[in-house]
């Protein structure tokens, strides 16, 4: 029913980014190795993603755009140790009924493309296509039936901005995956299939010369606690938090006591006002941590917050101690 998905769309999508992030995150999921994100206008007038993924059979179509499908939970136990991104059923059937959307597929040994397209949640025919094995959704004309919802999308610049910054997020994360990105029929950004450990390239394209040069590698595991990645020496700060990026197994979130148990690990050494510049993997049994207090899940509440918050600091003052030693 077009209204609640319009409605669910209001916890979905918020913006052009929100709409990137969940499609790439069903690319992902469907193991892609390779994805394509064209945009135009920052994202409103069109977001189209294709990824090499397993893609979906022409007859699954309706049902991946469909509400509460997912072909994500088989049990309750997966509830529990979510492996994949997504699995609330919303996202596609949420941003279709905002948009004019088309979803275009080849499943993994299938010899034929098909297509469904919706228009502001009309849903049309599955029919052919022809397309390469993989999917691509195409997001035209983000909010054109919700002029309430449209109104409050910033410039072209600003939603381009958060895209790109979702994006230089994942792409630290996710360095076996190859990225490419155009604008307005320009190619922006290529991030290079790197592999599987964020290589030391990708990091200095993410976050600059600067960072890279004064970056400290981490690396450590107790209590079935691993934490690793990099953080910068002290003498390369920032006077905002603008590089700050935190994993808890793999998804980036945002979490106030692993924050503060990083600036604590610098306390003695960075001065009043500045900010330590970071990118650090958390990994854990899945089990101690709860990945499900927000919809979009950019936060997390792990079930010994302490002794996370404990570990964290003392690897980071740790290493820290070693460079001034
Ligand atoms: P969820 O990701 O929570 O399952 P979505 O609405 O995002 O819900 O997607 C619905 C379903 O459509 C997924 O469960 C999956 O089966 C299918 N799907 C969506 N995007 C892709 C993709 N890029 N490749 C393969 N399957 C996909
Ligand atoms: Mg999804």
């Amino acid at each position: 029913d077009t209204l609640i998905n319009q409605i669910a769309a209001g916890e979905v999508v918020e913006r052009p980014a929100s709409v990137v992030k969940e499609l790439v995150e069903n690319a992902l999921d469907a193991g892609a190795r390779r994805i394509d994100i064209d945009l135009e206008e920052g994202g409103v007038r069109l977001i189209r993603i294709r990824d090499d993924g397993g893609g979906i059979p022409a007859t699954d179509l309706p049902l991946a755009v469909s509400r509460h499908a997912t072909s994500k939970i088989a049990s309750l136990d997966d509830l529990e140790g979510v492996a994949t991104l997504g699995f609330r059923g919303e996202a596609l059937p949420s941003i279709a009924s905002v948009s004019r959307f088309a979803l275009i597929s080849r499943h993994d040994g299938s010899p034929h493309g098909a297509a469904l397209e919706i228009d502001g949640g009309r849903v049309g025919d599955v029919s052919p296509r022809s397309h390469p094995q993989g999917t691509t959704v195409e997001v035209r004309d983000l909010f054109f039936n919700v002029p309430a919802r449209r109104k409050f999308l910033k410039a072209e610049r600003t939603e381009l901005g958060h895209i790109e910054e979702w994006l230089r997020q994942l792409a630290l994360a996710r360095p076996d995956v190859e990225l490419r990105v155009s604008h307005n029929g320009k190619a922006s950004r290529r991030w290079k299939g790197e592999g599987d450990l964020l290589s030391e390239v990708r990091l200095h394209e993410a976050l600059g010369e600067e960072f890279a040069n004064h970056a400290l590698r981490i690396d450590h595991a107790a209590a079935g606690l691993r934490l690793h990645g990099w953080i910068a020496q002290p003498v390369y700060n920032r006077a905002s938090a603008d590089q700050q990026y935190l994993y808890v197994n793999g998804r980036a979130v945002r979490d106030r006591s692993v924050a503060h148990a990083v600036k604590q690990a610098y306390a003695d050494v960075l001065f009043h006002g500045r900010q330590p510049a970071y990118v650090l993997f958390l990994e854990l049994d899945p089990r101690r941590v709860d990945v499900n207090v927000h919809p979009a899940k950019h936060e997390v509440r792990f079930r010994d917050a302490r002794l996370i918050h404990d570990f964290v600091y003392r690897t980071l003052n740790d290493a820290l101690a070693e460079t001034r030693a």
